[in-house]
C-alpha cells in the first residue's frame, strides 16, 4: 500500500523536497508531516479534495474538524467574496459579529460572547478566565486531552505509558519542547468519565483550583463520549468547591449537533470555547460564558484581545456558516449519513469477526482498534497503531482521504457529503478488514 500511495504522489513528492528549504520540515504545521509523505493539496469542492498529483479524494479528514461545510460551499464563498470587497480589516467591530453572538448564545445556552483566531486562544482565555473570576491559580486537565499548544495545556496530552504513573496520582507530564516543567504545579490531572477522582483532587487542593478544562466528549483518544450523568456530575462537583466548568467545544462544537455537546447532553457550563468548523474553513474562534464570568471581561478584570478578534471577514464566514449551513436540516441529513456509515462499518467488523468498536458521535466517527470499550485515555492506550496507518493508507489509495494520525484522528462527514461518498468510504473499509483478516 505504501508503495502505490508514493506512486500516486510524484508531485507532492517534489514539493516536499523544494518547501524543505524554505519552510521547517517541509510543512507549514508539524502535524502536516506524515509518513510515507505530507500529501499537497491544489483545491477542494463539496465533499472532494484535490492533490497536486490530480487525485481527487472524498474529504473525510475534514480540516482536523473544521471543515464541516464541505468545501468553497456556494453560500460561503458569497458571503466571503462580498466581504473581501468592502474590506476586511479594521480592528473595529461590525455588525455581523452581533448576529454570530446572538446565534450562538441561542445555540449553546450561554448570554456572552467573545471572538478569537484558535482553538488555542479560546482555551487559553478559558483557563485565563477561570482564574480571573475565582482568584485561584491552579486547574484540572483530563489525562490524554488536547486543547492547544499554550503552556498551560500542554500537560499530559499524550504521555507514553511508561511515563503516566499511577491511576490514583497521575503523573503531570509536559508535552512539548519549550513547556516549562513549573506548569505542572498548576494542572491537576485526571482521568475521563471519574467523578471520584475530581473530587479527590477538588479536596485535596481545596480553595486552590480555578476550574476544570474538558472536551464533553473526549476526541482526542479515538472518540469517548462521556458516560451518563458525568457532565452533569462534573458541573454540581466543581461548583459546590467554588470552581468552574470549561467545556472545550473547538472540535466537538458544530460536529455533534448545532449546539455541541452542550445541548447534545444538556449540560450548560461556565464557559464553552470553540473554533474550527464556526468559521466554515476561516480561522475563528469563540468563547462564550455565563454573566457571571463574562462579567471578568465587562468590568476590566480580564482583557480578552487580540488585533484580528472579531475580524470581518471571519464574522462574514460565521454568520453565512451558521445561517445558511449548519441548519437543523443539515443535521438531520448529516446523520442519516452517519448512522448509514456506522452501520456498514459495523456489518463489516461482524462479518469478519474482528472485535473493533466502530464509534461515532453526530458527524464525527472513528474505529478503535480494540475489543473493549474504551472509557478513557489508558483504556486508548491499548489500542493497536498499526492498523490506524494501514487503514489510513487503503483508504487514501481506495480514494477517501483520512488524518494522517489514525490513532488520534477522526472522520468527519460535511454538509456537502451524499451516500455515494459514504458508501465508498465503507467499501475501502471492507477492503482494510478483509486484508488483515485474512
Ligand atoms: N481544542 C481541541 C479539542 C482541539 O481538538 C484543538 C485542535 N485539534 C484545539 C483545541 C486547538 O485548536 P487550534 O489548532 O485551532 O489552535
Amino acid at each position: 500500500q505504501q508503495e502505490i500511495f508514493l506512486k500516486r504522489q510524484p508531485r507532492s513528492a517534489e514539493l516536499v523536497e523544494e518547501a524543505s528549504r524554505y519552510l521547517a520540515g517541509g510543512a507549514t504545521s508539524s502535524w502536516q508531516i506524515a509518513k510515507p509523505q505530507a500529501v499537497w493539496m491544489s483545491h477542494g469542492a463539496g465533499s472532494k479534495v484535490y492533490d497536486v498529483d490530480g487525485n481527487e479524494y472524498v474529504d473525510m479528514h475534514g480540516g482536523y474538524g473544521a471543515s464541516i461545510a464541505g468545501h468553497a460551499h456556494p453560500a460561503i464563498v458569497a458571503a466571503v467574496s462580498d466581504r473581501v470587497r468592502r474590506g476586511t480589516h479594521f480592528a473595529q467591530p461590525t455588525e455581523d459579529a452581533i448576529w454570530v453572538g446572538r446565534e450562538l448564545s441561542r445555540r449553546f445556552g450561554l448570554p456572552l460572547w467573545r471572538f478569537g483566531n484558535s482553538g488555542t486562544e479560546s482555551t487559553m482565555d478559558a483557563i485565563h478566565l477561570m482564574r480571573a473570576v475565582t482568584g485561584r491559580d491552579m486547574y484540572l486537565k483530563l489525562e490524554g486531552g488536547y486543547h492547544g499548544h499554550h503552556d498551560s495545556v500542554q500537560v499530559s496530552v499524550m504521555p507514553a505509558a511508561e511515563e503516566i504513573g499511577s491511576r490514583e496520582r497521575p503523573n503531570r507530564v509536559t508535552a512539548n519542547g519549550g513547556i516549562p516543567r513549573a506548569i505542572t504545579d498548576l494542572a491537576v490531572i485526571v482521568p475521563f468519565n471519574d467523578l471520584s477522582a475530581v473530587e479527590r483532587a477538588l479536596v485535596e487542593h481545596r480553595c486552590r483550583i480555578a476550574g476544570m478544562i474538558l472536551e464533553p466528549v473526549m476526541m482526542n483518544a479515538g472518540i469517548i463520549p462521556p458516560d451518563p450523568g458525568y457532565l452533569d456530575g462534573l458541573r454540581t462537583l466543581l461548583h459546590r468547591h467554588g470552581a468552574l466548568l470549561t467545556f472545550d467545544e473547538v472540535k466537538t462544537g458544530f460536529t455533534t449537533g448545532p449546539g455541541g455537546a452542550t445541548a447534545r447532553y444538556g449540560v450548560v457550563p461556565d464557559i464553552v470555547c470553540l473554533a474550527k468548523a464556526l468559521g466554515g474553513g476561516i480561522s475563528v474562534a469563540a468563547i462564550g460564558g455565563t454573566a457571571e464570568v463574562m462579567g471578568a471581561i465587562v468590568d476590566g478584570r480580564y482583557e480578552q484581545v487580540g488585533t484580528f478578534n472579531g475580524n470581518p471577514l471571519a464574522m462574514a464566514a460565521a454568520r453565512a456558516t451558521l445561517a445558511e449551513v449548519l441548519t437543523d436540516e443539515t443535521y438531520g441529513r448529516l446523520d442519516r449519513l452517519a448512522s448509514s456509515l456506522q452501520q456498514q462499518m459495523e456489518q463489516t467488523v461482524a462479518d469478519a469477526g474482528v472485535r473493533w468498536n466502530v464509534v461515532s458521535v453526530g458527524a464525527k466517527g472513528c474505529v478503535i482498534f480494540k475489543p473493549e470499550r474504551v472509557r478513557d485515555f489508558r483504556d486508548f492506550l491499548g489500542v493497536d497503531d498499526r492498523y490506524s496507518h494501514a487503514h489510513w493508507l487503503v483508504q487514501h489509495n481506495g480514494g477517501a482521504f483520512l488524518p494522517p494520525w489514525g490513532k488520534v484522528e477522526q472522520w468527519l462527514l460535511s454538509a456537502q457529503h451524499d451516500q455515494a461518498d459514504i458508501d465508498l468510504f465503507a467499501r475501502n473499509f471492507r477492503t482494510f478488514v478483509a486484508a488483515v483478516s485474512r
